[in-house]
């Protein structure tokens, strides 16, 4: 039976330990952090629960697909809901836009809000996106990402009307009148820590994946997806080593012969295996000091959690209280590389669809605002993460929230926590920036092109970061395995 040793225990690392058992080879799966899930997390204030990393799952069949895979009923694990808005978005001037999922009424809406024109112009663009999706889907999402792949998807961009070097925002610009209906679409970039200002037309997916197969949320919160994958590893008799980091390297040509790991104990221990499967791509042994040594990485978020007591109506499950101007955000965020004065503010309260999240008559608040990385700022000490954590309340007051009075109890993450939570580059949550195609290339593949034996399943490898996706690149480092024998 050939050994695998997986290290990192997050989505990408628990799915492909899963895959790989089913496959039958001998798996061992080792994490740093006591618990498994990675950046898919909870944290308890008093007897409010929070996901404190992804909230709004997409692509349902990429999940269905797996516990069909796997041999198990999804739905004996965890239930898939669709919530009936989306998210609710909230602008400067008033304007509130309900983005519903059944299209029809997400279609009305746009008409109602945004004027006829806009629906026009969103019918023409969500057929542009369709054909985009239909046509890279397979060479992008669905297979390892090779050169073969990359001059396919060029081909395809470059051909036509696919133009690849349009920025995500020019091309919702040449679609759609209304500034406000732009930005709404705009805000997708970030669903990977992209810029729209630079991102790829290409991400013109994005918005197409959530308004085609809907947005979810999962019955008693999203962590129950890792929990769930935690108890497959157990059922298929993974052995499961928390408190255990990898800490580097022992090669023997082109190949890994070992790793070492500090045990729970605080021991180190030499592991053989014949294949790695890396959940990070933070290790200079691993990956090299070449892609370290990159500049543009994603952005990073900066939380805030806070126990209410007081129920909000006016809020939906996902609200997004957009900033006045979004090119001047991004211009703060991205060339002068600080956060921004007037910020996008994304709360999810996810009391209002789990009730057992918060006591009743209270609200459970999960405030995520797009920061820059650490290589880019990096001053996040008491004062001025006090200070931020005021601007942004004061933002969402300025909406006639009134939310100060009724916090009971709150806690901050800033990208420092962040990053030594979850080992990633800089604090950044999606690893090296997607901003343009070139520096997608320059990710380290799911095939490692320094060792032979090595594999990267993880959202800062390919297809890319998302919960959805980081399934994908395990699913696509399981058969990269099996072919290699
Ligand atoms: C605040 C936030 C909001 C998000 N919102 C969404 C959302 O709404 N929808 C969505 O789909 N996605 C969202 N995401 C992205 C999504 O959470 C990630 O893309 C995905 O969970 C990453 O999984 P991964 O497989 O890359 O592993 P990671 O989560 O990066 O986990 C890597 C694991 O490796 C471990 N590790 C690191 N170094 C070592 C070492 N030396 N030894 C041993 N173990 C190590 C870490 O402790 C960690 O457990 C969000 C992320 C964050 C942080």
């Amino acid at each position: 039976m050939k050994k695998v040793s997986v290290i990192g225990a997050g989505i990408g690392g628990l799915v492909s330990a899963i895959l790989l058992s089913r496959k039958g080879y001998d798996v061992t799966l080792f994490e740093k952090n006591g618990n498994t899930g990675g950046k898919m997390n909870q944290v308890y204030l008093d007897n409010f629960r929070f996901d404190i990393g992804p909230s709004l799952i997409t692509m349902p069949f990429v999940f269905e697909d797996f516990f069909k895979e796997i041999g198990r009923r999804m739905e004996d694990y965890v239930t898939f809901r669709k919530l009936e808005i989306n998210c609710r978005y909230f602008y400067t001037d008033g304007t509130v836009f309900n983005s519903y999922n059944e299209k029809n009424k997400f279609r009305k809406e746009i008409e109602e809000v945004f004027g006829k024109e806009t629906l026009n112009g969103f019918d023409k663009y969500f057929s542009y996106a369709e054909k985009l999706y239909k046509l890279s889907a397979e060479s992008f999402l669905f297979n390892p990402f090779t050169i073969k792949n990359f001059f396919n998807l060029q081909g395809i961009i470059n051909a036509g009307k696919f133009l690849s070097k349009k920025s995500l925002h020019k091309l919702h610009e040449d679609f759609i009148p209304d500034k406000k209906f732009i930005q709404f679409l705009d805000r997708f970039a970030t669903y990977n820590g992209s810029n729209p200002f630079s991102a790829p037309s290409l991400f013109a997916i994005i918005p197409y994946v959530e308004i085609e197969f809907g947005g979810y949320f999962i019955e008693n919160g999203i962590y129950k997806l890792a929990e769930s994958l935690e108890k497959i590893c157990n059922e298929e008799n993974i052995r499961l080593r928390k408190n255990s980091t990898f800490l580097g390297i022992v090669k023997e040509d082109k190949n890994i012969k070992s790793i070492k790991i500090r045990n729970s104990d605080k021991e180190e221990e030499i592991i053989e295996q014949d294949f790695i499967v890396a959940n990070f791509t933070n290790d200079i042994s691993l990956t090299g000091s070449k892609y370290l040594g990159n500049r543009n990485w994603s952005m990073s978020g900066f939380i805030v959690l806070l126990s209410v007591k007081k129920t909000f109506p006016e809020l939906a499950h996902h609200n997004i209280i957009f900033s006045d101007d979004y090119g001047k955000e991004f211009t703060e965020l991205s060339r002068e590389k600080k956060p921004a004065e007037d910020m996008t503010v994304y709360i999810s309260i996810s009391s209002k669809s789990s009730l057992s999240d918060a006591p009743e008559n209270c609200e459970n608040w999960f405030i995520l605002v797009n920061v820059p990385n650490l290589l880019d700022f990096n001053e996040w000490n008491y004062d001025f993460t006090e200070s931020y954590k005021e601007k942004i309340i004061s933002k969402i007051e300025s909406t006639g929230l009134k939310i100060r009075d009724s916090i009971i109890n709150s806690k901050v993450i800033t990208p420092s926590d962040l990053s030594e939570m979850y080992g990633t580059e800089y604090g950044s949550l999606y690893g090296l920036s997607s901003d343009s195609l070139n520096l997608m290339m320059k990710r380290p593949a799911n095939k490692s092109a320094n060792y032979k034996n090595l594999f990267f399943a993880c959202g800062s490898s390919h297809p890319g970061g998302g919960v959805p996706l980081c399934f994908l690149s395990a699913k696509i480092v399981s058969k990269l395995i099996e072919k290699q024998k």
